[in-house]
């Protein structure tokens, strides 16, 4: 997304294009979409290979647009995220999230971790670990089905303060896991020093595990250095039997994927509890 302009910003792809024609500015939309309860969490189930269970749902945020119809994340979340307009859909998405899964344990349903994505913006905001205490404590949900994915890319700066924001969610019950790993800004010396539980291998890894040997060698390099050090993995993007053989080989501990399933609405989750 280019910014520039009168109303700061001159290219989109997708539906944001059309909406531009209207006279709003785009902040002023996402308030309005929040307002009006436009935004709606989908599911991802997150299979453990060694059980076959699935055993995590990873939220994903949709705009359905009264007009337009679905926008993707990809979309409008880095909008959202140079307005400042994240921490309100940031804190929506948690509060959504942790109060779907509690409901589904309230009805019965085998307990399941809930992973929440974390823009930078928000990781960085000073209230977050005290919107999360607080989100849990509403929502009565044990930290423990909590998961927050964020990116390497948090580490570009101030480690110090990073490193105390994770200690202090560690310090809640929350898990940790670094998404789209082995595509951004990241050290081994974060990995260990980190309290970190998963790491998450970018899908664009997995996309050609069988084709490129490579592929194979940076899946298995990352495997093997993550359990050295007491960190699960995830494989991203898992579409086919022959990924999810070779993940299984490589000793790859959950995979998510369409393989699996897509994304689906919230309705649609029982039927994987
Ligand atoms: P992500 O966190 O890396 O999420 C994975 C994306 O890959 C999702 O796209 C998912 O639908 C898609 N995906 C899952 N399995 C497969 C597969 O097998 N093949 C392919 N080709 N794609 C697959 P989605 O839902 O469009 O989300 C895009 C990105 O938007 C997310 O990437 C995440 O970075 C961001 N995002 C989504 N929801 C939120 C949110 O609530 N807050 C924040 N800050 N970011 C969000
Ligand atoms: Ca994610
Ligand atoms: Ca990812
Ligand atoms: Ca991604």
């Amino acid at each position: 997304v280019k910014k520039t302009g009168r109303n700061g910003y001159s290219f989109f792809e997708g539906k944001l294009n059309t909406l531009l024609s209207n006279q709003m500015s785009l902040e002023t939309m996402l308030h309005k979409a929040l307002d009006n309860h436009e935004f709606e969490l989908f599911y991802q189930p997150r299979m453990e290979l060694k059980s076959g269970q699935i055993i995590g749902m990873e939220a994903l945020i949709r705009w359905r647009h009264p007009d337009q119809g679905m926008i993707s994340p990809a979309e409008f979340i880095p909008i959202a995220e140079e307005s400042g307009l994240i921490s309100p859909i940031g804190e929506w998405v948690l509060r959504t999230a942790c109060s779907q899964n509690k409901a589904w344990q309230n009805e019965g349903y085998k307990p399941v971790c809930v992973s929440v994505n974390l823009s930078v913006r928000q990781f960085k905001d000073k209230d977050l670990v005290r919107n999360i205490s607080g989100i849990l404590n509403e929502t009565q949900l044990d930290p423990r089905y909590l998961e927050l994915e964020i990116t390497e890319n948090i580490s570009m700066n101030n480690e110090e303060q990073v490193l105390s924001t994770l200690q202090e969610i560690r310090k809640l019950g929350v898990k940790i896991s670094i998404d789209d790993f082995g595509t951004g800004y990241s050290s081994l010396n974060y990995l260990v020093n980190y309290p970190i539980d998963f790491l998450k291998i970018d899908q664009s890894f997995v996309r050609n595990i069988q084709s490129q040997s490579s592929d194979v060698s940076i899946v298995k390099a990352i495997i093997f250095i993550a359990h050295s050090i007491g960190l699960k993995v995830v494989a991203e993007g898992v579409e086919t039997e022959e990924q999810l053989n070779l993940l299984r080989e490589l000793e790859c501990d959950d995979v998510q994927g369409y393989l699996i399933s897509k994304p689906v609405e919230c309705e649609e989750v029982r039927n994987f509890l």
